[in-house]
């Protein structure tokens, strides 16, 4: 039947099913068609995969499925930024009347989340110190234990069998944010975690061109996060999953220069007069200590001057990346902590983490310390 001029040009798309790709192709698309009503119920029979993209899409969970694997794990869901990954995941498992034990040197975000949203649906937590006995912090109604795996900005490596074992004695679920460790140093779920989370907007994605996160775990827990997140509308873009996955395609050979590189700028800062303290773990991992280097000022050092002096170093308030960057937590992720809590936590404000780059390592140390030269005079 011959069409309009204007129905042609509405019905552009070819069908383009069966031609093999070697990428998968970015199904840029709000919802999937049907070739009749009966189509349409073999999706609601689970025959079809596909609907509205809110719902799933084939890039999203691609992008699910992956983290899953590395994780170990057999259920991953891919959201609209770490935090919305961190939510729906909290609320798989907790609900109005419950508690949850959190590790009080969480990520900002992850504090404001907890401490002004969750409480607002009636989820009581309680921030604690994690290297203390968590017992007292126990009550009837503790459903969750949550806690990063490598903390920020500190860097502090968490003790996950530790956590492990007050999880399954208490008969708790376990939730780790793996976003500043990766499966590539740390797999907390295959040390018992029943969730774990990535801002998959740092080194899984590792270019910093998105903001997802993705939420991996056991197949029921995630079915109810996943539900969550379809309610919530905090769904991942196609084409920002597709990006994600080519990112994550090489997380290793990224994770395994950004740590060496780390490792070498740890070294070269430590004993510089203007560094009080340098933040590095020990330990972490048998691939590494990480790629992220956190440093103390000293008194005498100057820090408007420092963030001066980086020269082609990147002042951001984010990590992850193939560029080094260098943000101050006590102004962006950790402004609306409490002071006191900031002090408690020891994130004074000569703290700065280093997000350690890809570049050549020697480059890296010469722009850190000549900021740091240039911060002392
Ligand atoms: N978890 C950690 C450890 C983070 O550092 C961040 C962001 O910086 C988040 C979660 C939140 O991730 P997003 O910004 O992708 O929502």
């Amino acid at each position: 039947m011959e069409q309009g001029f204007d129905t042609k040009s509405v019905h552009v798309t070819m069908e383009r099913e069966g031609i093999p790709t070697k990428v998968t192709p970015i199904h840029q698309t709000s919802a999937f068609t049907f070739k009749d009503l009966e189509d349409m119920e073999s999706y609601y029979s689970g025959e079809r995969d596909y609907l509205y993209t809110r719902v799933g899409n084939p890039n999203t969970d691609e992008l699910g499925t992956a983290v899953a694997q590395l994780e170990g794990a057999p259920a991953g869901i891919a959201t609209s930024s770490g935090l919305s990954a961190i939510l729906v995941g909290i609320l798989a498992v907790a609900k109005a009347g419950d508690h949850i034990i959190a590790a009080e040197d969480l990520y900002g975000g992850t504090y404001e989340l907890l401490e002004k949203e969750l409480t607002g649906f009636g989820i009581e937590v309680s921030f604690v110190d994690f290297g203390e006995d968590l017992t007292s912090s126990l009550q009837d109604n503790t459903v969750l234990l949550y806690t990063e795996s490598l903390t920020n900005p500190l860097l502090r490596v968490e003790d996950l069998p530790k956590a492990n074992e007050f999880a399954k004695k208490h008969d708790l679920k376990w939730m780790v944010d793996n976003t500043f460790a990766t499966p590539y140093l740390i797999q907390p779920f295959v040390e018992g975690a029943d969730l774990v989370v990535h801002s998959a907007t740092k080194y899984i994605g590792g270019h910093s061109d998105i903001t997802a996160g993705v939420l991996v775990g056991q197949a029921d827990v995630i079915a109810i996060a996943r539900e969550k997140m379809v309610n919530l509308g905090s769904n991942l873009s196609p084409f920002e999953a597709w990006l994600t996955v080519r990112g994550l395609k090489t997380l290793s050979v990224r994770m395994e220069r950004h740590v060496k590189n780390a490792s070498a700028l740890a070294e070269a800062l430590r004993g510089h007069p203007a560094v009080q303290k340098v933040y590095y773990p020990a330990f972490l991992s048998e691939q590494g200590n990480g790629a992220l280097v956190t440093i103390e000022l000293s008194d005498a050092a100057n820090i408007e001057t420092f963030f001066q002096s980086l020269g082609w170093v990147k002042i951001v308030a984010t990590l992850a990346g193939v560029e080094t960057s260098v943000s101050y937590p006590t102004k962006t992720s950790h402004r609306n902590m409490p002071p006191t809590t900031q002090q408690a936590l020891g994130i004074s404000e000569g703290i700065v983490r280093i997000s350690v780059g890809i570049e050549e390592a020697q480059d890296i140390i010469t722009m850190i310390v000549n900021a740091l030269d240039q911060a002392q005079k």
